[in-house]
């Protein structure tokens, strides 16, 4: 059933270049009350992150996790103590120096992007997260994603199981149907798209949008608050669509967990991901 809430539990922010405008849309997350943000930040963003970075240590406000390249940890270790209070989930290219941040901030993770490309840097991460006992996560990627194919998942899964599927690395995949091929639960922490309803996403502009994968628009968060954008009636219909169950999928035997997996995944509005091999008995 759909979750009706005030405001989403957790936004994914693509954090803006301007200091001015992280600063704002910041204000207004944390006046939604959210609970978590997952930020990308590019190096043009990292201005706007240090003018913010204090207030994302101040309590009461939501948990932070930011996203970005390893090539940025040199300049991020040049941040203010407020660092320690975050989370950081580093992104390819991995190098040694990934160890660095070890003891300067609250949790560390390796991450990639669910896409072909994306998942070429598996390898690496799974041997940098054996060595140093971190988790692995596999974000769902930015519009317009492109679904796995067969080969991508059997690539991922021939890489994970030559490393012996180490029971030391904690590996979360938002994808079920890669999540299924390497061996996980993938409806262990899966209740059907959140898109607009426990989640959205916040652009580089500052729109509201259902999903990175599927950017819907549902309000301007600059010129309004994220209160008033969550009792928007539109905003309640793209959350319902999303977490509907296409008619394609009815009949599996899936489809209470699975819900007809990533609408942002899928070929058009209420059809099934594209990943999936069909109905199952
Ligand atoms: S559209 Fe829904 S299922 Fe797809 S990545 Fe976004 S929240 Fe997840």
């Amino acid at each position: 059933m759909m979750v009706e809430l005030s405001a989403p539990l957790r936004v994914t922010w693509d954090l803006p270049e301007g200091e001015g405008a992280a600063r704002l849309l910041w204000r207004k997350l944390v006046e939604g009350r959210v609970l978590f943000v997952e930020m990308l930040v590019s190096s043009a963003g990292l201005p706007a992150l240090n003018a913010i970075g204090e207030d994302l240590a101040l309590p009461g406000g939501p948990r932070v996790t930011l996203t970005l390249s390893a090539d940025l940890l040199d300049q991020l270790l040049n941040c203010g103590e407020w660092l320690s209070k975050v989370s950081v989930n580093i992104l390819p290219p991995y190098s040694g120096d990934c160890g660095k941040l070890v003891g300067r901030v609250k949790e560390i993770c390796l991450a990639l992007w669910s896409t072909p490309e994306g998942l070429l840097e598996f390898e690496g991460a799974i041997g940098i997260a054996k060595e140093l006992g971190w988790a692995i996560s596999i974000l769902n990627p930015h519009a317009k994603a492109v679904a796995l194919k067969d080969e991508d998942r059997a690539n991922a899964q021939k890489k994970w199981r030559e490393a012996g599927e180490p029971s030391s690395v904690s590996l979360r995949v938002h994808d079920l149907f890669l999540s299924e091929a390497l061996g996980l639960d993938p409806f262990a922490s899966y209740a059907g798209c959140a898109g607009a309803s426990t989640l959205a996403h916040l652009t580089h502009a500052g729109k509201l949008v259902a999903c990175r994968t599927l950017p819907l628009e549902l309000g301007d968060l600059l010129d309004s608050s994220l209160a008033d954008i969550w009792k928007m009636e539109g905003r309640g219909r793209v959350a319902k669509v999303l977490s509907g169950t296409p008619e394609e999928c009815l009949a599996c035997s899936l489809a209470g967990s699975c819900g007809g997996g990533c609408p942002g995944l899928a070929p058009g509005a209420g059809l099934m991901d594209s990943s999936c091999a069909g109905v199952r008995d």
